[in-house]
């Protein structure tokens, strides 16, 4: 071994001993007749020092040579330091050199290797491999094992296989896009990376492997947004002979077992929520329950007093921001310039101020008389120091902009602490969604999803109506994963492909392996998937998946590292048959 301990672990009781360490130069200070150098490891910092008269004078020579991320080997006694640092755990001692080896040079990096590094984003991705020698990349890719290994052990003692499928698989054309792969052994035909191992594990329920599960890569090429990457783990789950009940046990189980074995938290059991509800009352499907601000819908109080805003709306809604009455105008300017951003598209924002000394002060006290508002402040249950906000439109639309505006307002108010965890399951999604630049249905979360059980007869006669019997997993306005109970049944799949547009021979050609396989003896079943990357920034309370990821890619798909994607040669394109020999 070329080090004896490493330089995270020396204290006070191994004074007296020589040990040899190995590492990198994260300082050195340079006294004149003596010098300390900061060595650092995976584990820790440890402090070397060499002092003149007692060090070997090649070694203080040498130390002083020394430069930041050289990697070095250092031997020495362990003592006791006359100044101790109580902030790292090996604050109290010092290795007092014996032996000095430099194992390799390094060119000053383009970084600094500091929790806070002066280093952009695109620079660090560059050197990913400098980055990684940083704490807060090191401890996110350390969580991640953590992980990783409590859902195994989870997942092995309720007798889960796991099992890998396939990463060259076939291109279909539902959901995103699909990475496609040419093969050189079959001409003009390609292989399609899995955007999630859907069928495969379906197909291992009819094999009898009743409980499945897997941390998988998937692939999908869709346009990158901040949180996207092309590849992305998921663990993957599937269960037969179970219900939904079972699976939604089984997976709150599962995510309670890693909040108390990684994170030291006790969830209390995960409420239910009807996707009808979220929309109603939270304006999207996936709710941030750390606060309040439920939406209370104002239709019947405010029409038909003359403001026309609110008597030409369909929906006029809103939210009570407690505490907030003391919002300066300025500040409710800001707010309405948010709700009128484009992607919004509010056309204004009312508000009423229920104020400390319990007057009420609105914008709109043109229109509707204190008695009146006094109304509006009892729908919200509102309280002196309380502020209401309201916006009026189109429904889908005013609901999408008042959900932002709730978020928007919970984050300048402080009330989205990473450190507060409040998961929920939405569940009864709509099955299908209609496209109406492609006038045809599409499966909001995939064509193997059943429909909710009361709902079957919907299927024929009118299947936009018809709710699905699938679920998601939401924490703090994250979906951390989602899921369904499956069709089992070969006609009702045939059928659902026939609603999403398939003809019956596409429907035979793109997915036959798998109708077929319903007609030899298909359990019923159910499963899910959680975004594992997103899953480790969720435990950490940060917001990008990226310092989960080892390597990732940038924003453009490209992993600026390696630079890839890249052109291959012209004699790979014809192996491939991508382009044909002219010679
Ligand atoms: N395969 C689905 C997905 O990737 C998850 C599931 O239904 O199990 O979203």
């Amino acid at each position: 071994m070329l080090r004896t301990k490493t330089c995270g672990e020396l204290r006070i009781e191994h004074v007296g001993q020589t040990v040899t360490l190995s590492g990198w130069v994260q300082r050195t200070r340079d006294k004149g007749a003596m010098v300390w150098i900061d060595l650092r490891d995976r584990y820790g910092i440890t402090q070397l020092i060499l002092e003149e008269g007692v060090s070997d004078a090649a070694h203080l020579t040498l130390a002083k040579s020394l430069g930041r991320e050289d990697v070095i080997q250092a031997e020495g006694l362990v003592i006791e330091r006359s100044a101790k640092n109580a902030n790292i755990p090996t604050g109290e001692i010092e290795l007092k050199i014996t032996s000095l080896k430099v194992m390799n040079k390094a060119k000053t990096p383009p970084f600094t290797i500091e929790d806070d590094t002066d280093g952009g984003d695109e620079l660090r991705m560059k050197y990913r491999y400098l980055d990684i020698r940083r704490n807060p990349v090191r401890s996110a890719l350390e969580l991640r094992h953590r992980l990783s290994i409590e859902i195994r052990k989870y997942m092995d003692a309720l007798n889960f296989l796991e099992i890998e499928t396939p990463y060259l698989i076939k291109s279909t054309p539902e959901g995103a896009r699909d990475f496609v792969v040419p093969s050189r052994m079959n001409p003009g035909e390609f292989y399609a990376l899995p955007q999630s191992p859907q069928t495969f594990k379906q197909l291992l329920m009819v094999g009898g492997i009743d409980r499945y599960y897997q941390i998988v890569k998937c692939f999908r090429d869709e346009d990158l947004r901040a949180d996207r990457q092309p590849e992305f783990t998921q663990i993957d789950c599937e269960m037969a002979f179970v219900e939904r009940k079972d699976i939604l046990d089984t997976f709150e189980g599962l995510i309670k077992h890693l909040f108390k074995k990684v994170l030291n938290v006790e969830l209390p059991e995960f409420p239910h929520m009807t996707y009808a509800d979220a929309m109603q009352y939270y304006g999207c499907d996936k709710p941030d329950l750390r606060f309040d601000m439920k939406f209370v819908e104002l239709n019947n109080l405010v029409k038909g007093k003359g403001f026309p805003v609110f008597d030409a709306a369909e929906l006029v809604v809103g939210i009570n921001a407690q505490q907030a009455a003391s919002y300066t105008r300025k500040q409710l300017d800001a707010l309405t310039d948010f709700v009128k951003k484009p992607q919004l598209g509010a056309t204004g924002l009312v508000y009423l101020r229920y104020n400390e000394d319990s007057t009420l002060k609105s914008s709109v006290d043109k229109f509707y008389s204190p008695e009146e508002l006094q109304k509006w402040a009892t729908a919200f249950n509102a309280k002196p120091g309380d502020l209401i906000l309201v916006l009026a439109g189109g429904a889908d639309k005013t609901r999408k902009a008042l959900s932002e505006l709730r978020l928007h307002l919970a984050e300048e108010l402080g009330l989205r602490d990473p450190k507060v965890f409040k998961p929920l399951w939405v569940i009864d999604f709509p099955l299908l969604e209609y496209n109406e630049d492609e006038k045809r249905f599409f499966a909001m979360h995939h064509p193997f999803t059943s429909p909710h059980a009361d709902d079957v007869h919907l299927m024929n006669s009118d299947p936009g109506k018809a709710r699905a019997n699938a679920y998601d997993m939401v924490i703090n306005g994250v979906e951390l994963g989602g899921g369904s109970v499956r069709i089992h049944n070969r006609e009702l799949q045939k059928h659902m492909f026939s609603i999403l547009g398939f003809s019956d021979e596409e429907a035979q050609n793109q997915f036959g392996f798998l109708m077929n396989a319903f007609e030899y003896g298909a359990p019923p079943h159910a499963g899910l998937a959680f975004g594992f990357d997103r899953m480790c920034a969720i435990f950490s309370g940060k917001d990008s998946i990226r310092d989960f990821i080892a390597f990732p890619k940038n924003n453009s798909g490209r992993d600026v590292m390696i630079d890839s994607p890249s052109f291959i040669d012209q004699k790979q394109l014809e192996e491939l048959s991508l382009i044909v020999n002219k010679k």
